[in-house]
């Protein structure tokens, strides 16, 4: 299973960039696309319930490479999705996916 395939499983929603919930089911991850199937961003959810980890395949702010991953930082609102560099410069965490 691991995180790429949480135990509670995956759910699919659509909207807009942004609109994912910071709460979600337990132990889930959650994809996010656009009305016409371009994924936008994924969240993984904890045993809480709490967002614990972004991943993001669009959005706007400048110069970005696709995917990259965010962490979550519920005890510092004015920076809560810090941006994830790996040890080897990498955007994303192959923990998650
Ligand atoms: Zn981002």
């Amino acid at each position: 299973m691991g995180m790429c395939k949480p135990s509670g499983g995956i759910d699919k929603i659509i909207g807009r960039v942004g609109s994912l919930p910071r709460i979600w089911l337990p132990n889930t991850r959650l994809d996010l696309y656009d009305g016409i199937g371009n994924l936008l961003q994924q969240g993984w959810y904890g045993p809480d319930g709490k967002i614990i980890w972004y991943r993001d395949w669009s959005h706007g702010g400048g110069y970005h490479d696709w995917p990259h991953d965010h962490y979550v930082n519920w005890d510092n609102p004015k920076n809560p999705r810090p941006p994830y560099i790996g040890p080897n410069g990498e955007k994303t965490n192959s923990d998650f996916c």
